[in-house]
């Protein structure tokens, strides 16, 4: 059933300005997501003098909307360490700030229905036995012990027991009260139009109500870090992926960790419902940037052909009709849009709640109680862009997360802090540099195992 209560409340609320801005700042980051948050905490730490600067509110994009999955299990081999540095960092955060995340290690569970898909994860655990990391294949009997009472007849599945989950509606506003009390500045509706250069170095950012002198900008800006770069001449190269998700009202517990089946993603929630999307599409909106961008991404379409759903609407026009410059005295749209709240799919929600009734029939009569959307932003090869923009010295991007920064997010911090302060973290950023794109390396998408 899905109940016709199927809002979107949780996004509606009041937005609140700044009553000041500071004059200057040792670094400003740009984005109030779990990578602008994460990084500003770890630079507050650190002693520096930063402020983030958030057009709409913490975490109110793809930061507060995603399925809130911790996992290593299928990371490409660049991205290990920092998400192996996000685990313990996750662990650890309660204890250090006294803020409830909700997180817990409850295990990432893929499953297999036939041999062929078996035989895709032994290559995972092979990759994870380098890293030491505890993933393992399971057989069919011990799927049901994890997952009770389905009849889907699964052939086993790749477990990782020390995956977890987290809140996101409670994430991203804990890591930025953390840095608040660390000392770091977050503004709210607060929106960045671009940056001054003395000497083509970063010498300010340029918010709505003003001006913050520093020589270190930092882009985390998510959806918007193409269409940010790009006003300053900075080519990045990201497509956007529209992703429905719903909870249940509460129910009985039929799964204690995450689950990805080839029709389900599901995973348990502190309030004792289950979060939920479909394993099975991507939506992908056509714009001038699937044009733009289509030779560099056709490695990742052409993986993703099968679950690939394109569709022609509004967003072509949006972005057609988008400036690509503007006045620095100018409302610009990053003010015009202050939280990109996309419509979930009504078509989708049916496929997942056909898809629970048909795995978990015993939620059957469990109603899903809220459903939302979030605009997912994607590189060419799935895998983060982070790392200095040589043609604009002071100027850094993070972004590209690609569907799977919320778990990486701390870790990503804390390297892009190390990063901008020239602190050793042991995380190489440079396979992930911006440059790969642009410089004749391949283009090798990372596979969802
Ligand atoms: C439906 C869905 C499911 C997902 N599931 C998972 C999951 O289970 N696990 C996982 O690890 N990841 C998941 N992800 C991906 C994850 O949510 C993202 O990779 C991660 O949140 C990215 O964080 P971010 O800080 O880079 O970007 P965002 O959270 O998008 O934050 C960017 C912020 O920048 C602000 N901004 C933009 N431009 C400006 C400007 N000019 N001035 C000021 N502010 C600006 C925006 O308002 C926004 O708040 C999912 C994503 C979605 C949408």
């Amino acid at each position: 059933m899905i109940s016709s209560n199927t809002v979107s409340s949780t996004w509606d609320r009041p937005f609140e300005q700044p009553e000041s801005i500071p004059n200057e700042a040792d670094v400003v980051v740009i984005g109030g997501g779990i990578v602008g948050v994460s990084t500003a905490w770890f630079l507050a730490k650190q002693g520096v003098r930063v402020v983030l600067c958030e057009k709409g509110h913490i975490a109110g994009e793809q930061s507060g909307r995603n399925w809130g999955w911790v996992r290593i299990q299928g990371r490409d081999t660049r991205e290990i360490p920092m998400m192996q540095e996000a685990l313990r960092i996750w662990d650890g955060f309660e204890e250090e700030t006294g803020e409830d995340v909700g997180f817990v290690r409850r295990g990432c569970l893929f499953t297999a229905r036939n041999d062929k898909e078996m035989r895709r994860f032994e290559e995972w655990v092979r990759i994870a036995g380098e890293y030491e990391i505890e993933s393992r294949l399971i057989d069919r009997d011990e799927m049901r012990k994890h997952v009770r009472n389905s009849p889907i007849e699964w052939v086993g599945g790749v477990l990782t027991q020390s995956d977890g989950r987290a809140e996101p509606h409670k994430a991203g506003p804990a890591f930025a009260r953390a840095a608040e009390r660390a000392g770091a500045s977050i503004l709210t509706s607060c929106a960045v139009r671009g940056l001054e250069t003395s000497g083509g170095s970063v010498s300010a950012v340029v918010t709505e109500h003003g001006v913050i002198k520093t020589s270190v900008a930092l882009c985390a800006a998510g959806a918007w870090s193409s269409l940010f770069c790009r006003s300053l001449g900075v080519a990045v190269p990201q497509l956007k992926v529209r992703g429905t998700v719903a909870r249940t009202a509460p129910c009985d517990d039929v799964l204690d960790g995450n689950l990805f089946d080839e029709s389900l993603g599901i995973r348990r929630r502190e309030d004792g419902g289950y979060t939920v999307a479909h394993g099975a599409i991507l939506q992908h909106p056509i714009t001038p940037a699937t044009f733009r961008w289509s030779l560099k991404f056709m490695p990742a379409l052409l993986q993703e052909l099968k679950i690939l759903r394109v569709s022609f609407g509004k967003e072509f026009f949006e972005e057609l009709n988008m400036p690509r410059h503007w006045s620095l005295d100018d409302v610009t749209p990053f003010e015009k849009t202050r939280v990109l709240d996309p419509e979930p799919s009504q078509k989708v929600l049916r496929g997942i709640r056909r898809n629970i009734d048909k795995i978990f029939p015993q939620l059957g009569d469990t109603p899903i109680v809220e459903s939302w959307a979030g605009m997912v932003e994607t590189s060419p090869d799935v895998v983060p862009m982070i790392g200095a923009i040589d043609d604009i010295p002071g100027f850094h991007i993070a972004t590209g997360f690609s569907g799977h920064g919320f778990g990486l997010g701390p870790g990503a911090g804390k390297a892009i802090a190390g990063m901008l302060t020239g602190v050793d973290t042991g995380i190489d950023l440079d396979p992930l540099r911006l440059s790969r794109f642009f410089d004749g390396s391949p283009i090798r998408p990372q596979s969802t195992i």
